[in-house]
């Protein structure tokens, strides 16, 4: 079963929002990135209406794809 927003019935384009954090050295003017983590989804809202959406709502597979896709968790 496709998902579709549940207020407008659109199934085909999403906004995923991800959260990344990077832990960055600055010494003078030269800047490192020491570490980063890989970007956390933190919102999937629909892309027509902007209604917010579950990423639970995807099944495992189209889920994983995502994640995948995004390089994140
Ligand atoms: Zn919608």
């Amino acid at each position: 079963m496709p998902v579709a927003c549940p207020a407008c019935g659109n199934a085909k384009s999403f906004q995923v929002k991800t959260l990344q954090m990077h832990v960055i050295h600055v010494d003078g003017t030269r800047v490192d990135v020491a570490e980063e983590n890989r970007p956390v989804v933190f919102e999937v809202l629909c892309d027509e209406c902007e209604a917010a959406m579950a990423i639970d709502l995807f099944d495992d597979e189209v889920r994983r794809e995502i994640l995948l896709m995004l390089g994140a968790r």
